[in-house]
Parts: structure tokens; C-alpha cells; sequence
């Protein structure tokens, strides 16, 4: 088993699709190991996203992400991670998610686009690590 760090970002919170978002979770097989509504701080995204701190959309994508509350989750399963990119679908909601993902139902434009997932045991361990830092390892 295996687990990953989700965050439903400040649009889909707003929007909300919080409980759509967390029903398509539990109906794939994935547990909630925790879950919390969080108002995220300049330097918790920045740490979040440090790998595309030299992106030119780092600054909008740190306003953004900071710009309402977001909810954030560990999930478990087998093989979590790519079993919660598949329900997200690709980065850009039209022209890489497909209809029936999260963000090819629900998304316009790539920075906009709902959710996020780890990319690898790497940064699951990571993520949860710095989302969760009292969540058991
Ligand atoms: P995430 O890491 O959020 O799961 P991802 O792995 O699909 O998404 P990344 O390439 O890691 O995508 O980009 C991180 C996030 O930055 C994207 O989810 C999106 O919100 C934003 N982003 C990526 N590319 C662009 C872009 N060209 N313009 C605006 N925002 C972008």
C-alpha cells in the first residue's frame, strides 16, 4: 500500500466541489487518512511548489494557491499515487484531462485546475511530511 498527499485547491473549495472531489476518492477504493481545511501561508506554498520556484508562473501560481482556504488529505491504497493522478487527469483541463476526470469535468484553465497530487514516493513523502508534520510516517 501506498500513500499520497491531495490538496483541493482555493477553486475547488470555493466552487465547492470539496465533497464531489472527496466522493470520487472513496469511491475509487482510496482511504482518508486525514483531512483538513487549511488557510496556506506565502511560505508554505512556496515551499510546496520549490521545485517551479524559477517558473514564470510561480508568482501567480503562489497567489493563487494562497488566495483561499484549501483542503489537503493523505490517502492510502495500492498504487495511490498514479490511482489519484488518474482521477485528476492531466495539468491542463482541456487539453490534457479527459471528460469523466476530475479535471477534465470540472476545469477551464491549466492554473486553475482543482487538485493536486504527489508525483512519486518522493514527494508524497515529502508533501505529507510538510502538510501533515504530526501525521504518523
Ligand atoms: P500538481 O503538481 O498541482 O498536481 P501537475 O503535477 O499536474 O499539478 P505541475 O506541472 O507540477 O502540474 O504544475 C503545478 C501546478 O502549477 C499546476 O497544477 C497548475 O496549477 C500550475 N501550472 C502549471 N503549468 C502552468 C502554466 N503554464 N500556467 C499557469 N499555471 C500552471
Amino acid at each position: 500500500t501506498e500513500q499520497t498527499l491531495v490538496l483541493i485547491k482555493p477553486d475547488g473549495v470555493s466552487r465547492g466541489l470539496t465533497g464531489e472531489i472527496l466522493a470520487r476518492i472513496e469511491r475509487k477504493g482510496l482511504t482518508l487518512q486525514a483531512l483538513e481545511r487549511k488557510n496556506v501561508s506565502e511560505e508554505l506554498a512556496r515551499e510546496h511548489y520549490a521545485e517551479h520556484a524559477e517558473r514564470p508562473f510561480f508568482g501567480s501560481l503562489i497567489e493563487f494557491i494562497t488566495s483561499g482556504p484549501v483542503v489537503a488529505a493523505v490517502l492510502e491504497g495500492p498504487r495511490a499515487i498514479a490511482a489519484f493522478r488518474q482521477l485528476a487527469g492531466g495539468t491542463d483541463p482541456v487539453e490534457k484531462a479527459v471528460p469523466g476526470t476530475i479535471r477534465g469535468d470540472f476545469g477551464l484553465e491549466t492554473q486553475f485546475n482543482l487538485v493536486h497530487g504527489s508525483d512519486s514516493p518522493e514527494s508524497a513523502k515529502r508533501e505529507i511530511a510538510l502538510w501533515f508534520p504530526e501525521f504518523p510516517a
